[in-house]
C-alpha cells in the first residue's frame, strides 16, 4: 500500500480537449489528499480515480489562469452535496486569489457542511505553508506571464531504525527508544557510552515531489528544487516551438529535462501539453535525450513515490 502517491487528473493546457483535461493533481500522503491546481472537471476525475472527497483537506493553486483554478466552484459544490461532512478545506492561494474565490464560492457554495478557509502566500517568496509531523509543503517562485508558484512536498527527515538484538543485549529501556531513533547515543547505568551507530541502522530516505506549474525555462527553478526525488515540470511545447514557449511564459520538454538534470532529480514527469499535439512522443524523445528517466503524464496515471 503506497504512502506517498501522485495521481494525475488533468495533464493538458487550456480548456478540456478530447485528449487532456486542464491541470489538476492529487497527492495522497498517508491517506490525506492534497490537490495541486484545480482545472475544470476536477471533481469528476477524483471520482473516476476513486479518490475520496472526504479525504481532501488542502487545495494549492499555482496561479490565476483559468486552466489551473476554474474547477474550484464545481469541486466545492460537489463536495458540499456529497461526500464531505464537517471538517475543513483549506485553499492556499495569493491575496488576489483569495479575494476572487471568496466571491465566486461565496455565491455558488454558500452552504457547505464543512468550512472553506483561505491561506494566503506570497508568490515571490519561498516559504513553508503546510507542516505536519511527517510532511512539509514549501512554495517557490516560477516565472510565467502572471505571478506563479511551485510547490515542494517533502517528507521530514525520518527516524533511524533500532537494531532489536543490540537494544535487547544492552537492556535499553523502552523510554529511551525515541531519543536513540532520533540519533542520540545511549549511556548505560555504569556510565558506558554506546554509540548510536551500534544501536541503530540508517533511516529510510525522505522522499520529495516538486510541482512546477507554468513557467518559462529558468535556472532558478532548478536551484529551488535541488535534490528533489520526482520533479513534475510543465512541457507545453517541443523544441520547434521554443520561441513561442518563451513568449507565452512556457517551457519545452528539453528545457524541463535540463531543469531536472541541473536539480539532480531522480525522475521527471512532463505535463501541461499544448492541444496542438496529437500525442507526446516528441516531448518524450526530446526530454529523454537529456534526462533519460522521464515519463509523460496522462489522465489516470498514478505514481507511487513510497
Ligand atoms: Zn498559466
Amino acid at each position: 500500500m503506497s504512502q506517498f502517491k501522485v495521481n494525475y487528473l488533468g495533464c493538458g493546457s487550456a480548456t478540456p480537449t478530447l485528449r487532456h483535461l486542464p491541470s489538476c493533481q492529487v497527492i495522497d500522503y498517508r491517506d490525506n489528499l492534497f490537490m495541486v491546481d484545480c482545472g475544470e472537471c476536477a471533481q469528476l476525475s477524483m471520482r473516476r480515480q476513486r479518490l475520496k472527497y472526504s479525504r481532501l483537506g488542502h487545495i494549492f493553486i499555482s496561479h490565476l489562469h483559468g486552466d489551473h483554478c476554474l474547477g474550484l466552484p464545481g469541486l466545492i459544490s460537489t463536495l458540499a452535496l456529497t461526500g464531505k461532512e464537517g471538517g475543513v478545506v483549506t485553499i492556499h492561494t495569493t491575496a488576489d486569489g483569495a479575494d476572487i474565490f471568496r466571491r465566486i464560492l461565496g455565491f455558488f457554495c454558500r452552504e457547505t457542511p464543512f468550512d472553506v478557509r483561505y491561506e494566503i502566500f506570497d508568490p515571490k517568496a519561498t516559504s513553508t505553508i503546510f507542516e505536519s509531523d511527517a510532511l512539509t509543503v514549501t512554495t517557490f517562485p516560477l516565472y510565467h506571464r502572471v505571478p506563479c508558484t511551485g510547490f515542494m512536498f517533502a517528507e521530514k527527515q525520518k527516524l533511524r531504525h533500532l537494531k532489536g538484538d543490540v537494544v535487547r543485549f544492552y537492556n535499553v529501556p523502552v523510554r529511551d527508544y525515541a531519543r536513540i531513533k532520533s540519533g542520540d547515543d545511549w549511556v548505560t547505568e555504569e556510565g558506558r557510552v554506546i554509540p548510536n551507530a551500534v544501536l541503530t541502522s540508517p533511516a529510510d530516505a525522505a522522499v520529495s515531489y516538486a510541482y512546477c506549474s507554468d513557467t518559462v525555462y529558468d535556472e532558478r527553478v532548478a536551484r529551488s528544487v535541488e535534490g528533489v526525488h520526482t520533479l513534475y515540470h510543465e512541457a507545453t511545447y517541443t523544441d520547434d516551438y521554443s520561441d513561442k514557449a518563451r513568449k507565452r511564459g512556457h517551457s519545452t520538454a528539453s528545457e524541463a529535462a535540463r531543469i531536472a538534470r541541473a536539480a539532480g532529480a531522480t525522475q521527471l514527469v512532463l505535463g501541461h501539453f499544448s492541444k496542438r499535439y496529437a500525442d507526446e512522443r516528441q516531448h518524450l524523445r526530446e526530454a529523454q535525450a537529456i534526462f533519460p528517466n522521464t515519463v509523460t503524464a496522462y489522465e489516470g496515471l498514478a505514481i507511487d513515490l513510497l
